[in-house]
């Protein structure tokens, strides 16, 4: 089933409302074993109503979000009517709880309300429980030929999930007549880019009849994605672990930094940090996982090099023979954390982020690691010459995965 989302908003294509319907509505569509094929955004006004013919002839749905308010620039409704070819009537029904609506708030229904109570003849009413505005579904036989079912839905989210779930899941499901739901699979990799997935895998999975595979590259992160019935989304997982399961963080959408709290706790170690380049950034992720307190109790920011001597034991000596950013100042980074916070495991991170700063041994983007456990340290340099916000994620990203490579017994190597 060919399915299109229209979304309508004026707000959307200045940039002042992040357009947020395609993502959550692509999820929702999924579940159902679904897929959407095009979504289009346009402003208010009559470029809805060009936009929704067009999409009505290359599609068997089309879900149009916004515009069924009670302003001027609401004009959902109308252009619906005029590209369908139908007019629009009162509906008794959807009169009935707008004015139940108005009266349960103790407020004053205006005339200006009256035009959304208009439904197009042949259609249904989409009853909101959260606003005024009732969604409006049309369904195929009302397009002509060819015939497509619409779907007018209100803008705000609390409004349009709600009414999805209630009132237009159904009836997809009758429309598409799906039976057995793809399973969909994400599997999450760091420390491995698509290249590798390419060169190894890639054709290997192209094989399996009836897999979808897709990738999805992030910054210093991979997700494989998998699609399909029968098993095979796991008959490709199985090969994607066995190829590269040392780089799988997690299946279920884990973040890294979720994975790694959940790896701590489960083989009772504490964690703590040195950072220098990242100004916090590694304790901010670790944080924002809900329950890390319980294997993380402090992290050390330590900018300067009076800081990484007072706070970390750094020697003056190591700072002046071997600079700032160097493996010798992140092993010994490294190690007077673990001395200092009682943890079981340390990593500590020094580097230049930039934009000035960097020198020909020492380029803009070199990053020094320090990692601690049980009285070893480990130490690697790499280069990572990406802008200064990029560069703290993708330093972040390393030491977190550092983390979970040390404590699971990996050899850690520079990328
Ligand atoms: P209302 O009765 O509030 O006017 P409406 O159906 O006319 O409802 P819009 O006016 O188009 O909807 O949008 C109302 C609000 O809903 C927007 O200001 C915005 O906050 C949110 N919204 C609309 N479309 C989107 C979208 N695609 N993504 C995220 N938010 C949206």
């Amino acid at each position: 089933m060919r399915i299109e989302i229209l979304n309508t908003g004026t707000e959307l294509l200045l940039g002042t409302t992040r357009n947020t319907h395609g993502t959550w509505m692509g999820q929702e569509l999924v579940k159902l074993g679904l897929r959407v094929q095009r979504q289009v955004t346009v402003p208010d006004g009559e470029p809805i109503e060009i936009a929704l013919g067009e999409a009505m002839r290359r599609s068997d749905v089309v879900l149009v979000t916004g515009g069924l308010g009670p302003t001027s620039d609401d004009v959902t409704r109308e252009s619906a009517a005029k590209v369908l070819g139908v007019d629009l009537i009162e509906d008794e029904a959807a009169l009935r709880s707008m004015r139940e609506y108005f009266e349960k708030r103790g407020r004053m229904m205006v005339d200006a309300n009256l035009k959304q109570a208009m439904n197009l003849v042949g259609a249904d009413v989409l009853l909101n429980e959260n606003g005024t505005a009732p969604g409006i579904y049309a369904p195929p036989r009302l397009g002509g030929e060819p015939s497509c079912a619409v779907f007018l839905l209100p803008g705000p989210p609390r409004e349009l999930y709600p009414m999805f779930h209630s009132e237009v899941v159904s009836r997809l499901k009758a429309l598409s007549g799906v039976e057995e739901v793809a399973e969909v699979k994400e599997l999450k990799f760091v420390g491995i880019g698509e290249s590798e997935f390419h060169e190894r895998l890639d054709e290997e999975l192209g094989q399996i009849a009836g897999l979808e595979v897709g990738y999805c590259a992030r910054l210093g992160e991979m997700d494989l994605r998998l699609i399909g019935t029968g098993g095979v989304t796991e008959q490709g997982a199985l090969r994607a672990r066995e190829e590269f399961g040392e780089f799988l963080i997690s299946e279920e959408g884990a973040s890294l930094e979720e994975a790694v709290v959940d790896l701590l706790k489960r083989r009772g170690f504490r964690v703590t940090v040195a950072e220098s380049c990242t100004g916090g950034l590694i304790s901010s992720r670790l944080t924002d996982v809900a329950g890390v307190s319980e294997i993380f109790g402090r992290g050390f920011v330590a900018y300067s090099n009076e800081a990484k001597v007072e706070l970390l034991g750094v020697q003056e000596k190591t700072l002046e023979r071997f600079g700032a950013v160097s493996e010798e100042v992140a092993g010994e980074m490294a190690s007077g954390a673990l001395r200092v916070s009682g943890a079981d495991v340390s990593v500590a991170v020094t580097g230049i982020a930039g934009p000035g700063g960097g020198s020909d041994d020492k380029p803009v983007g070199t990053v020094c690691f320090g990692v601690a456990v049980a009285g070893q340290v480990q130490t690697l340099r790499e280069v990572h010459p990406r802008s200064r916000a990029d560069f703290k994620t993708v330093v972040s990203q390393r030491a977190l995965d550092l983390v979970r490579r040390i404590v699971e017994g990996r050899r850690l190597t520079s990328l």
